[in-house]
């Protein structure tokens, strides 16, 4: 049976904890999209990891880890990572990586950097992984697969054919220098002597995994927000982050998606360029004082470490963003996080054009959207740590009950804290 966690919102939403702590129970944890240009916090008995490549599941010895073929693989990056966690005193991970996976190239993040340059004013706070490029090569049908680096011939034809697409840009649009098939050629060839042990046919070993009856985790990156068909485009990413979509980046059967878990925080963040529509935003010295407490060292990019703007719970953006990923239960995340506040706004309304409405519009109508507050107590005691729900203030569990019966998706468990252990779980009342 398949399990899904993914992100209601804006990415940042905690996933890497509740994977972490679900993949205890796995046998397998996949990484169906995105790439290296986000990141998961886990905090863990070895130490305190920004994942970006790997899976959550490497720090457990009997979880298989997959990089799906839907991910953008940076081959040096992933090489690093796994050089880092065994540097930090972990176990070398099971680990596959999809042959079909497609490789992230050089010119990819030099063509993102000189886009971004560019847009000037207009970019869109991209991370200059090269991501945008990677994906619009794949579909362009110019990108290169894990398995053309075992056939020397063709992945140099592929290379050669991409480059001079690319080379055509730097010089002339870009006025940046050309870059070398042969030298990418030989950077590749030393990758692949790094990932060589890892390489496999993940789609086989999925499909023999279901139906040996294995546990398997998808592990979604980003969240909603950011998908480039129901998210907030065009300040998206570039890969599908729906746990549908796990279906094509992991190969797994529609059928098989048995559990949808969506993670979304207590309050909103969103670590995307200043000109992204976020509604529920909260600025100045309030703002301020949630970002330092927010998350388990304030609120900055785990791989940017940009100061991530922050807002109160928006629940018109999260009742959409569990409504699209189709969860079927609701992970909250940082409730410790708000036990300063003698109030709480949630913003459970968009004023467009003088209508309120709890639907979730698209982006021109979102850019003029002005939020809606309905404020409720706070609980003015620190709840870091808890593991029973029942033992939380009343005015803790109100609000949470509050916003499970405006998100309409059912909330299982509450976490307190950024450690594994630090959860309640929690009998929904939908
Ligand atoms: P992801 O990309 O969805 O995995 O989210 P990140 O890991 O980048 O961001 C979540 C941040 O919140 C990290 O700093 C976590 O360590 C932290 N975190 C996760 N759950 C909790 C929680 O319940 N309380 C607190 N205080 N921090 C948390």
């Amino acid at each position: 049976m398949v399990k899904a966690i993914v992100g209601a919102n804006w990415g940042d939403e905690g996933k890497g904890k509740v994977t972490d702590m679900l993949a205890q129970q796995s046998d397998v944890v996949i990484r169906f999209q995105g790439g290296a240009n986000a990141g998961h916090t886990i905090i863990n008995d070895y130490g305190r990891f920004a994942l970006h490549t790997l899976p959550s599941g490497v720090f457990y010895p009997h979880v298989t880890n997959v990089i799906g073929n839907g991910v953008a693989l940076d081959i040096a990056k992933l090489a690093d990572e796994l050089e880092q966690i065994e540097a930090q005193g972990v176990p070398e991970p099971r680990l596959i990586v999809s042959d079909r996976a497609q490789l992230l190239m050089p010119y990819h993040i030099l063509q993102d950097t000189y886009e971004e340059a560019r847009l000037g004013g207009r970019a869109f706070g991209s991370t200059k992984s090269g991501i945008a490029p990677f994906y619009s090569d794949k579909y362009a049908k110019t990108g290169i697969q894990v398995c053309d680096l075992f056939d020397e011939p063709r992945l140099r034809e592929r290379l050669v054919a991409a480059v001079e697409l690319k080379n055509v840009l730097f010089e002339h649009l870009y006025h940046q220098p050309k870059v070398s098939a042969d030298e990418i050629m030989d950077q590749l060839l030393a990758l692949r002597e790094r990932i060589r042990p890892w390489v496999g046919d993940t789609v086989s070993f999925v499909h023999r995994a279901l139906k040996e009856g294995k546990t398997i985790l998808l592990e979604g990156q980003l969240g909603s927000m950011k998908d480039p068909d129901l998210g907030i485009f065009p300040m998206t990413t570039s890969s599908h982050t729906l746990a549908g979509y796990g279906c094509v980046g992991a190969s797994v059967p529609p059928t098989a998606v048995a559990d949808v878990i969506c993670v979304t925080k207590a309050y909103s963040s969103c670590v995307g360029s200043n000109t992204e529509p976020f509604v529920s935003e909260v600025t100045g010295e309030a703002g301020d004082e949630l970002r330092r407490r927010g998350g388990d060292h304030g609120e900055f990019g785990a791989t940017t470490g940009r100061p991530r703007r922050v807002g109160w719970f928006d629940a018109v953006a999260t009742k959409y963003g569990c409504m699209v990923q189709g969860a079927t239960q609701v992970a909250l995340t940082c409730l410790d996080v708000l036990g300063y506040l003698d109030e709480i706004p949630v913003c459970t309304g968009y004023e467009i054009d003088g209508t309120v409405t709890d639907s979730f519009p698209t982006t021109p109508a979102l850019l003029r959207a002005r939020p809606v507050f309905t404020t409720l107590p706070g609980w003015r005691c620190d709840v870091r740590g808890c593991r029973d729900y029942d033992a939380l203030p009343a005015n803790a569990k109100a609000y949470v009950d509050f916003l499970e019966a405006h998100i309409g998706a059912p909330i299982t468990m509450v976490s307190t804290g950024p450690k594994r252990e630090e959860i309640t779980y929690r009998t929904p009342k939908l």
